[in-house]
């Protein structure tokens, strides 16, 4: 029995159909002995995949693209990017592949997409591979930021390959399967454009209309409308970030999706202690990618996707620019709008006090956190505690001289007197991230065979609400000694 007649999902080749130019027919690297590490049962059967199938000798192939389903047609995608503000004109999937295209249970396109599938035409130097440890990372944190409600690409499964791959030392092979609305990035917008070819360009919008914004078809000017649409989803996904203390690590023009979702996980991370100036990537020397930096990148990668496609706004290039600008003009405003409707409710004061009222209690608070190192994720935890009642204090594992601190209790005393909602507050402040040190010691552990600490962390993030008894030390800070933190890419 074929991968494909045991599957019922249709598979279809969109992408590399309507944007052939950006698409090279490609094949995934033959696996002889893959193993299951880890599959997303639940998302396995929102694409309509079934779970048991997939698990089974001839699912996996499918799941590593060694069996190729009626209907796909795999493809390294090709895209342009700025790197740490350098524009390459040639990136494209170096190590991954477009598997197809399928519809979920509500009717929706989804992507299917292999991370480490083997050298494509974009791999220049690289091997074209992917380690277990950085695959299974992309596994947490995304179905973490997901169970957060803040959009992403999924993760499907990771399949270890057996390969030895070489890095700084030796690391087991994987393979990610992850899905995602599409994969279009500004990227994408600016290789169509720097191909000279307009008719390629248009195309493109026209693709991310179909499948992002079919709404701004009806506009007079349906690609401005799009981009209207791109700086909306941007300046909302970058303000639930910064609300949950997420750092991207490598917002280059290539990592930022059309669609809105967060994508491309590489040296990303939660932040521990409350520092505006967080940086945990290696590669990022000089904190382009620093947590409080997030907005301002992401405007600047808007500007560069207005630039790709400028040509499509008006035929007159200085009116196309006047458009851009007006429409870019948007994002600071929408950007603090959502930034501070997302404080309020952290703090329980949605609806319940005014703007004017809220924001220098939020500007002190965050500059007391700062001064006093104090853990981001659990001090809103804590402090939805400390909203039910007078007599709780807003304490455990913070530095006795924030407890103790005259401008602590004084923020706190306002505070309470604007009532805040604490359930509100639960909604909205996660007990569990995945933190670094559980990270760190899941990925540990899952190379040298064990999986336990993974399903465990797996389990506490992704229902990060709900404080469960038996998963305490996934709701608090890291032991003293950890750190400095640093993340890697690339590998
Ligand atoms: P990233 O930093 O993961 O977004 O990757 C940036 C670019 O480098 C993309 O074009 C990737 O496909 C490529 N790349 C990263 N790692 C590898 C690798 N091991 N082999 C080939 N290409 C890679
Ligand atoms: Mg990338």
């Amino acid at each position: 029995m074929s991968a494909a007649a045991a599957s019922t999902v249709t598979f279809e080749s969109r992408f590399a159909t309507e944007l052939a130019e950006m698409a090279i027919p490609w094949k995934a690297e033959e696996v002889p002995a893959p193993r299951l590490l880890v599959l997303n049962e639940p998302l396995a059967a929102e694409l309509g995949f079934d779970p048991e199938f997939l698990m089974s000798a001839e699912g996996l192939p499918l799941l590593i693209g060694n069996a190729v389903p009626d209907g796909a047609t795999p493809v390294a995608q090709a895209y342009s990017g700025h790197q740490f503000g350098w524009f390459a004109p040639r990136l494209g999937d170096g190590r991954a592949l477009l598997l197809g295209e399928v519809s979920d249970a509500e009717g929706r396109l989804r992507d299917i997409h292999l991370k480490g599938s083997g050298r494509t035409p974009f791999a220049r130097g690289g091997d074209g591979f992917a380690v277990v440890g950085p695959m299974l990372r992309e596994y947490i944190v995304s179905e973490a930021m997901h169970a957060l409600g803040i959009p992403t690409t999924r993760s499907l499964a990771v399949v270890a390959t057996a390969r030895s791959v070489q890095r700084e030392t030796e690391l087991p092979g994987a393979v990610l399967t992850r899905v995602a609305s599409s994969h279009l990035r500004v990227g994408s917008f600016q290789y169509a454009r720097v191909a000279g070819d307009g008719g390629l360009l248009r195309r493109l919008a026209d693709h991310a209309i179909a499948r992002h914004y079919p709404g701004a078809a009806e506009a007079d000017n349906p690609y401005l409308a799009l981009f209207g649409e791109v700086v909306s989803a941007q300046a909302s996904l970058v303000a639930q970030w910064m609300l949950v203390g997420f750092i991207h690590g490598v917002m280059n023009t290539d990592n930022m999706a059309i669609s809105g979702e967060t994508i491309d996980y590489g040296p990303c991370a939660f932040m521990d202690a409350f520092d505006p100036a967080t940086v945990y990537s290696s590669i990022d020397e000089n904190g382009r990618y620093a947590y409080a930096n997030q907005p301002l990148i992401a405007e600047w990668n808007l500007t560069r996707l207005a630039e790709a496609m400028l040509p499509l706004f008006d035929d007159d290039e200085e009116r196309a620019v006047e458009l851009a600008q007006e429409s870019l003009g948007a994002f600071r405003q929408q950007y603090s709008a959502a930034w501070l409707a997302g404080m309020k409710a952290k703090l329980g004061l949605e609806g319940s006090s005014g703007d004017d009222e809220a924001s220098p209690l939020i500007d002190e608070l965050l500059a007391l956190l700062q001064k006093e190192s104090v853990d981001y994720t659990a001090f809103f935890r804590r402090l939805g505690t400390a909203a039910r009642s007078e007599a709780e204090p807003v304490h455990t594992r913070f530095p006795d001289t924030f407890n103790e601190s005259v401008a602590f209790a004084d923020w706190t005393r306002r505070w309470r007197a604007l009532n805040p909602d604490a359930d509100m507050m639960d909604r909205v402040n996660p007990a569990y991230v995945p933190r670094n040190h559980l990270v760190e010691e899941a990925l540990d552990a899952a190379t040298n065979g064990d999986l336990g600490p993974l399903r465990l962390l797996l389990e506490a993030v992704t229902d990060p609400y709900k404080e469960r008894p038996g998963f305490e030390r996934y709701a608090v800070a890291a032991p003293e000694g950890f750190g400095p933190y640093r993340t890697f890419c690339g590998t």
